[in-house]
């Protein structure tokens, strides 16, 4: 292989799971001699997003971290607490923090490079995978594609897709109505108009914080309908007084069980959101895909066909269960988190979450949820 357009491998997309394989390929000797080409239409140097996820102890991105919170605050309608979550910690990065990490350290690997074109059609000749951009076609052994869009779940009808959806701003406000180093998880306070509606508040100080207008549904709602929730939010529920909004972040993430594996093919790997990483009951990605990176890393190393490789386990069917709840009646989800938080330490939640729980701690998990949706969600998908 010394042709300018022919690699091995070509990762499109330079986002969370594509960089974090092109980052993995990077520091494991295997790829040395593999000749990898990473594609993205942007050039990744705008802080586009903002990653959160909570972590038990010291971690891998620990170097990028933004900020950091102890502890989390619960509130529902007739149960709200704060909580120490030790030893987990939420931490948040920014997203231009993450891709200048990785792009500067991809520049010394001469065997790995990024280029900025867009990328139009991506097809498995079987021998060869055929990547054609606006500037040019490239061929590859294999493929791993981060490009998502919804119609890649909404097509069947075998399994909902619900989205996480949100509007956040960042804000300075006049007066100091954050608590610094506790972080609001959801915020079930506020008008539920038929769905799972919460506030999201990440403080940064007393009076900064970047607060999400967040819901779990079908359908977006109109831009002013976020915008006059945050208002009401801010002013009438914290009373802040004035505010100025520094930045802001929109976004919408697939909720679904739908496991994308029709699309994976012998060489062409869907990886990310498009593969099916987004934690279908919570929208939680990024903790998720660095989990899923080195398994693809090993698998790619035996040499197996890309489509083989499958993520599916018990929590598949436990994040089935509160979707088909959510889906069948999308206002449920305030009475379900709040049953949760209230029975339940965040600690065992956050372990569920993660999909490290034992089965006896599952039961206990579950034990702590009300119950009667979950059955009927049950009984519905069994006959
Ligand atoms: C605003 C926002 C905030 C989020 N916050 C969190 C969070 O706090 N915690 C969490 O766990 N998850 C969060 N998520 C969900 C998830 O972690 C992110 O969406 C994450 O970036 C997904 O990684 P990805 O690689 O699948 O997709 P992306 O990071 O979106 O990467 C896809 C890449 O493909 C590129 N691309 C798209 N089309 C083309 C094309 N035709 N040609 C070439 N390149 C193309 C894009 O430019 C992009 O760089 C958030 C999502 C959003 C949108």
């Amino acid at each position: 292989m010394g042709n300018e357009s022919t690699f091995d491998y070509i990762i499109i997309g330079a986002g969370a799971a594509g960089l974090m394989l092109a980052d993995a390929m990077c520091k494991d000797a295997f790829f040395d001699d593999k000749r990898v080409l990473l594609l993205d239409k942007d050039a990744k140097k705008n802080n586009d997003r903002t990653w959160c996820f909570w972590e038990n102890g010291t971690g891998v991105f620990d170097s990028l971290l933004h900020t950091s919170w102890d502890a989390i605050y619960f509130g529902g309608a007739d149960f709200s607490k704060r909580f120490n979550i030790a030893p987990y910690q939420y931490k948040m990065i920014r997203g231009i923090d993450f891709y200048e990490d990785v792009l500067t350290r991809i520049t010394q690997h001469p065997n790995i490079s990024f280029r900025i074109d867009e990328v139009l059609k991506v097809s498995d000749k079987d021998y060869e995978v055929e990547v054609i951009t606006k500037e040019t076609t490239y061929k590859s052994k294999r493929a791993f594609n981060s490009i998502f869009t919804y119609e890649m779940a909404t097509h069947q009808n075998k399994y909902p897709v619900l989205q996480q959806h949100w509007l956040g701003w960042f804000v300075k406000t006049e007066k100091p109505v954050f608590e610094e180093g506790v972080a609001t998880y959801m915020d079930f306070s506020i008008p539920q108009k038929g769905n799972t509606r919460f506030m999201y508040v990440l403080p940064f100080s007393k009076t900064e914080a970047l607060v999400e207008y967040t819901l779990f549904s079908k359908e977006l709602l109109a831009l002013e309908e976020y915008e006059s929730a945050l208002n009401s939010y801010l002013k009438e529920r914290l009373g802040c007084g004035a505010f100025e909004i520094l930045d802001d972040e929109k976004g919408s993430i697939p909720m679904t069980c739908y496991d994308f594996q029709e699309h994976h093919t012998k060489n062409i790997r869907f990886i990310g959101t498009a593969g099916g990483w987004a934690k279908p009951s919570t929208g939680y990605t990024f903790m998720s895909t660095s989990k899923k990176i080195p398994v693809l890393i090993n698998h790619l190393k035996i040499g197996k066909p890309l489509k083989d490789l499958r993520f599916k386990n018990k929590f598949w069917y436990y994040d089935l269960l509160l979707l088909d709840v959510l889906a069948q009646n999308n206002a449920k989800g305030q009475i379900v988190f709040e049953t949760l938080f209230k029975n339940r330490d965040p600690q065992l939640i956050f372990k569920f979450l993660d999909e490290e729980t034992s089965s006896l701690e599952d039961i206990r998990y579950m034990a702590g949820a009300p119950w009667l949706p979950f059955t009927k969600a049950l009984l519905k998908r069994l006959f």
